[in-house]
């Protein structure tokens, strides 16, 4: 579904990623966890393009994205959901609305079946009876969950996740990991950058760990926490946990 090959980026003199190699399958949660400045953000942003790749292909569905011209990348995007830190919501627009606003501009979807599918997927992320709230009116965690609500409407093909829960208290992230949780039993394809150690363990099928721009290890949960082969993996794990 997602594969990346062989991916580098540089800014400047610096050399953030090296080689990256990385296959996530169709209705997988692969995992990725690594030191700060490993270059995690800047991996997942190139399966985008909201970085370019200096090197490397990367591929959604057999199609190779970095061969795709400026002018097309936004009917490409459509196919890659993201949701960071921060949620980005539209602050002036109602919780529907920031959810059926893209389906009407991006996808030229009639407005009603906009909002219907509106609707369903804020009662996924248990949000139905906020539709009519502001962004302001919400919780940190209510406001991650609309941003997922908001990227499931374009019907990605995969979902990307840069520290979904990095910026909630901590009693809210436990809302935000259950839809992520969900959306995996489901079978939605994603790639998780995040610190939630206990949620990989439980969730992911595979993990990666980067270190300075290379993946250093890959493997199932339980090899990755339970065996770490690398001095590396072992010391990061040992500051982590
Ligand atoms: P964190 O866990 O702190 O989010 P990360 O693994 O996501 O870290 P990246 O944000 O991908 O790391 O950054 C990797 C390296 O690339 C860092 O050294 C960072 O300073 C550098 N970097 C990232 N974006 C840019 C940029 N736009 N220009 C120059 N350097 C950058
Ligand atoms: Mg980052």
């Amino acid at each position: 579904m997602l594969e990346v090959r062989g991916l580098g980026k540089t800014f400047g003199e610096t050399e953030v990623l090296k080689a990256i190699d990385l296959n996530v399958s169709e209705g997988e949660l692969v995992f990725i966890i690594g030191p700060s400045g490993s270059g995690k953000s800047t991996m997942l942003r190139c399966c985008n393009r909201l970085e370019e790749p200096t090197s490397g292909a990367i591929l959604i569905d057999n199609a190779r994205i970095t061969d795709i011209p400026r002018r097309d990348l936004d009917r490409m995007r459509l196919n890659v959901g993201m949701v960071f830190q921060g949620f980005h919501l539209y602050p002036h627009m109602s919780v529907i609305k920031n959810v059926i606003l893209a389906q009407i501009k991006a996808l030229k979807r009639p407005a009603d079946e906009a909002r219907q599918r509106g609707m369903e997927l804020l009662d996924q992320v248990g949000l139905g009876h906020k539709a009519d709230a502001m962004p302001s009116e919400l919780s940190g965690g209510q406001q991650q969950r609309v941003a997922i609500a908001r990227a499931l409407a374009l019907d990605p093909k995969v979902m990307l996740f840069d520290e979904p829960t990095s910026a909630l208290d901590p009693e809210l992230v436990g809302s935000v990991l259950k839809v992520m949780k969900d959306l995996r039993d489901k079978g939605m394809t994603m790639l998780v950058v995040s610190h939630e150690m206990a949620f990989a363990r439980e969730a992911a099928d595979r993990v990666v760990f980067m270190d300075g721009g290379y993946v250093v290890e890959a493997g199932t949960p339980d090899e990755i926490f339970g065996n770490p082969k690398s001095d590396r993996l072992k010391s990061f794990l040992s500051r982590v946990s």
